[in-house]
């Protein structure tokens, strides 16, 4: 990519070389491993470019807008923590899958943040209510599942935004603001039988839904009901087991669930069905169940709203497109 001297590349990968000559800087950036088309970003402009190595060995670039004023200072105490949250992730998900890591901040207009292959598009407006170390995890969790592991087909989408908003859970325990299970119960009670909410099927949301909150909260609160049906020794493993034996692969629901059977032990089949491809709620008994709890409150206001919540559900608004 030729640039004007001044300006910056920032793409996906590693940056090969630069040169400058005669006031145009050529900029090569690399990525090695397979890609799917949609991971792919090119942004030209003026950046700060910030570069490390995690304490895990994985190379880090990001690069921050110049002029993104008041939302600078969150979006690099945010972005500044990739290092950390690769390595924190590589403890549940295995080894980082590709040569680097980072994301970028560029001043757009856009909503949304995007989990393009190593380096990571995050919207300013992510970081307008302050840091969102939340939506960090969520983009870099996708490294791993989206990314990595590609979906075969688009209606399979859970098994990315299922994950990555699982993370964010898995996060929210990590820094004692509500554990996975607090926030499950809080999704739960916070939409009745009657709610829309539960009319998406996560499993297979349709082209109209394919990006609806469900697929991000309904589609953590099936992996939260997976860890309560198969125990924490064996959901831990599966998902280290998915990343890691699909690598730079592709899969579908149906081959996860094939590998949490063949991991647990146990029959899934009426357990995805409930969670994944039922178009009502599930029952207060089989929920409760499901997701390890004692009891599913049919209330909102009788679960506890964990700390993160609010945090959280601003991510997933600027997540989903539209
Ligand atoms: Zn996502």
């Amino acid at each position: 990519m030729l640039v004007p001297d001044g300006d910056q590349a920032i793409s996906n990968g590693v940056l090969v070389s630069s040169s400058s000559r005669a006031g145009w800087t050529r900029y090569n950036w690399r990525e090695n491993k397979p890609q799917a088309t949609y991971l792919a970003t090119l942004a030209v402009g003026k950046f700060d470019v910030t570069t490390g190595t995690s304490e895990g060995g994985v190379p880090i670039v990001n690069a921050y807008s110049t002029d993104l004023g008041d939302n600078d200072g969150a979006a690099r105490a945010s972005v500044e923590r990739t290092g950390e949250i690769v390595d924190w992730l590589s403890g549940y998900f295995g080894p980082y899958p590709f040569s680097s890591a980072g994301g970028y901040v560029p001043n757009v207009p856009s909503s949304f943040s995007l989990e393009t292959q190593t380096r990571v598009f995050y919207s300013p407006k992510a970081f307008r209510n302050g840091s969102n170390v939340s939506v960090v995890v969520h983009e870099l969790a996708h490294q791993w599942w989206g990314d990595s592991v590609s979906l075969e087909r688009w209606s399979d989408i859970w098994l990315n935004e299922g994950f990555a908003t699982y993370a964010q859970w898995l996060w929210s325990e990590h820094e004692d603001e509500g554990t996975a299970q607090e926030i499950a119960d809080y999704t739960y009670a916070s939409h009745p039988a009657d709610d829309p909410f539960w009319t998406v099927k996560p499993g297979d949301p349709g082209p109209e839904n394919q990006f609806d909150t469900a697929v991000y909260n309904r589609g953590a609160l099936a992996i939260q009901a997976l860890r309560g049906a198969v125990g924490d020794d064996a959901f831990f493993r599966i998902l280290k087991a998915w990343p890691t034996e699909r690598q730079y692969g592709n899969g579908t629901i149906a081959d996860f669930r094939t590998l949490a059977e063949r991991i647990s032990g146990k029959d899934l089949g009426g357990l995805f069905e409930t969670w994944l491809y039922t178009a009502s709620r599930p029952s207060t008994n089989s929920a409760g169940a499901a997701l390890g709890a004692k009891a599913v409150s049919e209330r909102a206001d009788a679960a506890a709203r964990p700390k993160s919540w609010t945090q959280i559900q601003q991510t997933l608004e600027g997540l989903h497109a539209g």
